[in-house]
């Protein structure tokens, strides 16, 4: 007689359920204030723990052009949607040609901007463009830079022997120049919050970086994400037994788009943490993506619910 053997049941597999049968946990969008952009995943650095594995050789998302964001602007100003803020991550967005069109639309249509970068060269490069956008649209125009320990050797361990230096000119050059400025760190060697925070601000007055280390919004420290890290699955029971609130996930309030490599168009995915992973994929408009998300990927129970990470660097 053949017997067919059964495929051990996985965790995070069910949309619906968890292993153990329980519902899995799901996130409602209250409101889409922030709609983040991929401008692409190349980067000029290969970092150790990207959790999107940029590099100069990935294009796995296309570098955005001008007009994949027409029709999600539009949305939002025909549907009234709330959107306060443009975000655009990458890989490095300042590698991307049309970056500087881009955020100049997003700003000209009225919504702030939100950019997370490394600052080094592709950002230097675009120092005059840059200056003239501050200058019409002030503190509208917000930039994260990516430091990620206070130590140059920590920091070089991670993004490689040549990162210091020229992170460092460029995050100093945003901060001579007046620019609306955060620092997004990582916990990954182990330091508590306290000495995290009072190194950065060690750093910061060395350097004369104009940068509250003690403001969780001026210095944002990210929880490592490893996808092979054994984590517990989330059920809805989990959010009163951890004293979560699903409304403080960002899939509650931003959404992300990006345009696959050889995609015809851009689609929208739940957030900026889980790229690739095509469960996530919510539609190719607006309007499309605005129901629900299972937290069913490891990144939800680990980084989110788990580790308190809102957003990326
Ligand atoms: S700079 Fe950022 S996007 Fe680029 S490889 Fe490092 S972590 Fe990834
Ligand atoms: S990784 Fe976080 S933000 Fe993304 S879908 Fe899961 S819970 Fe939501």
């Amino acid at each position: 007689m053949n017997t067919i053997a059964r495929q051990p049941a996985l965790p995070f597999t069910d949309p619906a359920r968890t292993l153990d049968g329980s519902p899995r946990a799901r996130v409602r969008l209250d409101l889409l204030e922030t709609l983040w952009f991929n401008t692409g995943t190349r980067c000029n650095l290969t970092c150790e723990n990207c959790y999107i594995e940029s590099s100069p050789d990935n294009d796995r998302l296309s570098f955005l052009e001008l007009a994949d964001l027409l029709p999600f602007l539009d949305e939002i100003d025909a549907e009234y949607l709330p959107v306060r803020t443009l975000g655009y991550t990458g890989g490095e967005p300042f590698l991307n040609p049309a970056f500087m069109d881009i955020l100049t639309l997003g700003l000209e249509r009225g919504m702030d901007a939100l950019v997370l970068t490394n600052a080094m060269r592709p950002m230097q490069q675009s120092a005059q463009a840059l200056l003239g956008l501050k200058e019409r649209f002030g503190e509208r125009l917000m930039i994260r830079v990516s430091v990620d320990h206070f130590d140059p050797a920590r920091h070089r361990e991670e993004r490689g022997r040549q990162s210091w230096t020229p992170m460092l000119r460029g995050l100093r050059w945003l901060s001579d120049h007046g620019f609306a400025l955060s620092v997004a760190g990582r916990t990954r060697w182990g330091d508590s919050e306290a000495e995290l925070r009072a190194g950065y601000a060690g750093l910061f007055e060395r350097e004369g970086i104009r940068v509250d280390a003690h403001d969780p919004a001026g210095l944002i420290l990210f929880p490592e994400m490893d996808p092979a890290a054994k984590v517990p699955e989330i059920t809805e029971a989990c959010w009163d037994i951890l004293g979560r609130n699903p409304a403080d996930m960002m899939c509650a309030s931003s959404r992300m788009v990006v345009r696959r490599q050889g995609a015809p168009r851009p689609v929208v995915l739940a957030c900026t943490l889980i790229p690739y992973d095509a469960r996530f994929e919510l539609g190719s408009t607006l309007a499309e993506a605005l129901g629900e998300v299972s937290l069913n990927h490891v990144h939800c129970a680990r980084f989110c619910v788990l580790g308190g990470g809102s957003c990326t660097g």
